[in-house]
């Protein structure tokens, strides 16, 4: 029997469906690409140094590293592949929008998504001027590949997938994951913002059988980086190639870089987070489930829990009032009097169950 490694490379060419600008792209160089040591004439630094002492330190008056080998290695050896099939960037957001510009003909080509998602995916490809179809997730949230398979041709570049799902929480089923990686025509793009928040093992090693997979992950949610935005895209060798000849030289900034590569000494920390945002996460379940109001709960592997309660758009102004910030997701599909809250510390949790409680008690809610 032939494995399904041998089956997808057999059918798939990457450079069919790179579009023909990008195939023959010649990148910028900078000498930082051959020589990151020596006396730096190169490029039109200050030598003299940046202005005040914290600055200075870092030595933040030279350009970045153009490649982050050290930060790629790490992220490599965390996630199981090899630095060339790693990427990063300035948040997942950058390599969604390279993504588009490689694959996609502005006005010709196509993005598959699959509502309800993540918003990003839209528009970057309304940046590009790249139609957007979409073939929604069934009412549980679950894909429906043979739909997908249906609609798509030799111009859906990109099938946009996020599991776990946002904002539904859920992760996606394998089989159907698997069953898309088998038979897209195109890159099938797995957005995995959220994984270590979830009993699932990352996609990211797949990428060495899979030629046409991109995965997506973020130092933005587990491991509580959001600030310095950086992002990162798992794919085959000859994909991140490309991927580094079209991002900005230096896209990665010297002070994200430090910080990021920091993280990886802290793993324990960032473990013990991930374990108390699961149990409150538990905690908040539960204690949505004791609320008359609230009409569903999606099951969630994420940092966030969906959940559905009589005229949403009423109390998420209403809990705004009373300080809380929640998202209001009921115009998605299947999300009617949806709102998504984000797992917070438990006072934070606890302060939005008391604004909630209170407000649904109130004569404005129960008239
Ligand atoms: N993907 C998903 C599914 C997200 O929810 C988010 C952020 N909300 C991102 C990507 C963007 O992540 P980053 O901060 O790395 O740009």
């Amino acid at each position: 029997m032939t494995s399904p490694s041998a089956t997808r490379s057999r059918t798939f060419e990457l450079r069919d469906l790179i579009r023909p600008n990008i195939r023959s792209l010649k990148p910028y160089r900078s000498a930082r690409d051959s020589y990151e040591e020596g006396v730096l004439l190169d490029a039109n630094e200050n030598s003299y140094g940046s202005p005040y002492a914290e600055a200075a330190e870092l030595n933040l008056h030279r350009y970045p590293s153009p490649a982050q080998k050290e930060l790629r290695n790490r992220i490599a050896d965390f996630r199981g592949v090899e630095v060339n099939n790693v990427f990063t960037g300035v948040g997942s957001d950058e390599a969604i929008d390279l993504l588009m510009r490689i694959f996609c003909e502005p006005g010709t080509d196509r993005i598959i998504i699959t509502p309800p998602t993540y918003g990003m995916y839209e528009v970057a490809a309304n940046t590009n001027n790249v139609d957007v179809q979409k073939i929604e997730l069934t009412s549980d949230f679950h894909l429906r590949p043979e739909a997908i398979l249906k609609v798509a041709d030799f111009n859906s570049k990109l099938l946009f997938l996020c599991s776990p799902n946002n904002p539904t929480g859920n992760h996606l089923r394998h089989i159907d994951l698997i069953r898309l990686m088998e038979k897209f025509p195109g890159i099938v793009v797995v957005d995995e913002a959220y994984i270590d928040f979830s009993d699932r093992k990352s996609l990211a090693p797949m990428v060495r059988r899979y030629p046409n997979l991109v995965v997506l992950q973020t130092l933005s949610k587990a491991f509580g980086l959001a600030g310095i935005r950086l992002g990162m895209a798992f794919g085959d060798p000859e994909l991140i190639s490309f991927m580094h000849r079209v991002k900005a030289p230096y896209n990665v900034n010297a002070l994200t870089s430090r910080y990021a590569v920091k993280a990886f000494d802290h793993l324990d920390k960032i473990r013990e987070h991930v374990e108390a945002i699961r149990e409150e996460r538990n905690r908040m379940v539960q204690a949505l489930q004791l609320i008359d109001e609230v009409e569903h709960i999606a099951p969630s592997d994420a940092n966030f829990v969906l959940f559905k309660i009589a005229r949403a758009r009423e109390v998420y102004s209403s809990l705004a009032r009373e300080g809380v910030i929640v998202r209001f997701r009921g115009d998605e599909p299947h999300c009617e009097n949806g709102l998504r809250l984000t797992i917070g510390t438990p006072d934070e949790n606890d302060l939005f169950l008391s604004a909630l409680k209170t407000i649904l008690s109130s004569h404005e809610y129960l008239d």
